[in-house]
């Protein structure tokens, strides 16, 4: 630990963008709980998920989006094993789009848009374990999930997925993909994993194909194109970008001048190094959210890290989402707090790192309050959500705040060696995996050698009811 910063100036300028950068981190992947909402009543009962009766391998898509019409057309083809023996109605996650043709080997298959979802009929019942691919032809012009700029040529994706991709939103549906998407001429792309290819098209437009190799859950999907500057660098092994319409490459370079670092401090934590590039990039207007390799933040963020280099916060959670989320999934949304928490929590201990334990105390302070007000209000739950249907500007202060805070309690707990032995092993015990809460408690058992069946039904299992003055004698 470092001791804390002692410029009393500095210090108040730091604490005010310090609670900016708290705000800013309650909202981040907020969009996560609108794919839970999306769902009334079903997430996250495993049966009635679409996507239940599958297992999918791989998703071959190609986008094709218009950015001044504000819309898009699409095919994907799905490579899936069968599960459940006889299954032949099968229900993919489809958002608003439009399904016009569905096919398996050239043979046309019939198929009905229910709600959210498209469903499938299979020319025969499925054996388990049988092998299928189908293709799905489809059109839409999502108002959210695909975000259009054409005033300042740009588009990336916003969390939702199934608006423009036919696919499994569930985060325990892994699968690999590649993706093809067609930009106006002259914008530069990312998308997840690795660039295969980049190719002009006719009437002013190029083709980039990326190929995200290690299977991920569709929500983390996702691709940003625009007008934009560049910088770059490296962190051990890994190839970084920094882009933005707005900054400059000298000014990117200095909002992002702590990433490098930042993924070294999180593979540490995590007993695994960062694999891969990652890119960062400052887009018109978003909350903040992580995809495989890459995270947007809106360009207004940008230039408040500009103002103040310490406003990390942000940065350090969506980062921290590349190992605990991206690889280490909550299982199903229920167990929430498994990325959010986290990746809360690991953006303050790496502001504790790079600025001292004031900046790491004000984040905590920040997790206690919002606590506190919840329990005044009646409105603490437990970390865990059997049946998230709605969810609350509350509950997602539980998952973030909450979730980050009980770990802090975790860490004074078991002291500093046996809480970052358990968070490495529960890491590299479960990456690229699903997780529930039962899990990390395991990994935190064994690495302290103890029995936290305490801790986790008072902090983790169950609500604390505010202790309420007693009612005046009548
Ligand atoms: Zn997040």
């Amino acid at each position: 630990m470092r001791d804390a910063l002692k410029q009393p100036r500095r210090l108040r300028a730091h604490s005010r963008l310090l609670r900016r950068t708290i705000a800013a981190g309650v909202l981040a992947c907020a969009a996560y709980a609108g794919l839970a909402a999306a769902n009334p009543g079903r997430a996250p009962n495993e049966a009635a998920r679409a996507g239940a009766d599958i297992d999918v391998l791989h998703y071959t898509a190609r986008i094709e989006p218009d950015l001044a019409a504000k819309s898009l057309r699409g095919e994907v083809a799905i490579r899936f094993i069968v599960r459940r023996q006889g299954a032949q109605r099968l229900d993919f996650d489809a958002g608003d789009l439009d399904i016009l043709a569905v096919s398996e080997d050239k043979q046309a298959l019939s198929f009905e848009k229910i709600d959210k979802r498209v469903s499938v009929r299979l020319a025969a019942p499925a054996a388990a374990g049988s092998r299928h691919e189908i293709d799905i032809v489809y059109r839409g012009a999502p108002r959210f999930g695909l975000e259009f700029h054409p005033e300042r040529s740009e588009l990336y994706t916003v969390f939702s997925t199934s608006q423009w991709l036919v696919c499994i939103d569930a985060p325990q549906e892994r699968a690999t993909l590649d993706l093809t998407v067609t930009v106006p001429e002259g914008l530069k792309a990312v998308g997840n994993g690795r660039l295969v290819s980049k190719s002009a098209l006719g009437g002013r437009r190029e083709a980039y194909r990326w190929r995200q190799d290690a299977a991920m859950p569709s929500y983390v999907y996702g691709f940003a194109a625009g007008r934009y500057n560049e910088a770059g660098g490296t962190s051990e092994n890994a190839a970084l970008r920094y882009l933005s319409s707005d900054l400059q490459a000298p000014q990117l370079r200095r909002v992002f001048a702590d990433t490098p670092d930042m993924l070294r401090f999180f593979g540490r934590r995590a007993g695994i190094r960062y694999n891969g590039s990652y890119s960062q990039v400052l887009v018109a207007k978003t909350i903040g959210q992580e995809l495989a390799g890459f995270s947007l933040m809106s360009e207004a963020y940008g230039r408040e890290v500009l103002d103040d280099p310490s406003a990390q916060a942000l940065i350090a959670h969506e980062a921290a989402h590349q190992w605990w989320g991206n690889y280490v999934t909550c299982r199903d949304w229920g167990h929430f707090w498994l990325n959010e928490g986290f990746a809360n929590f690991m953006a303050a201990a790496y502001l504790q790192h790079r600025f001292g334990d004031e900046a790491y105390r004000k984040q905590v302070e920040g997790w206690k309050r919002r606590l506190d007000k919840l329990r005044e209000t009646g409105k603490d739950h437990a970390l865990i959500y059997e049946h998230w249907t709605r969810p609350s500007a509350d509950d997602r202060a539980v998952v973030y705040q909450k979730g980050a805070y009980v770990l802090h309690l975790l860490r004074e707990e078991l002291g500093e060696r046996a809480f970052w032995g358990g968070v490495r092993a529960y890491t590299r015990a479960h990456y690229g995996h699903s997780v529930v809460t039962a899990d990390f408690r395991r990994a935190m058992e064994r690495a302290s050698g103890r029995d936290l069946g305490e801790f986790f039904a008072r902090w983790v299992e169950s609500a604390e009811v505010a202790a309420r003055p007693a009612a005046p004698a009548k």
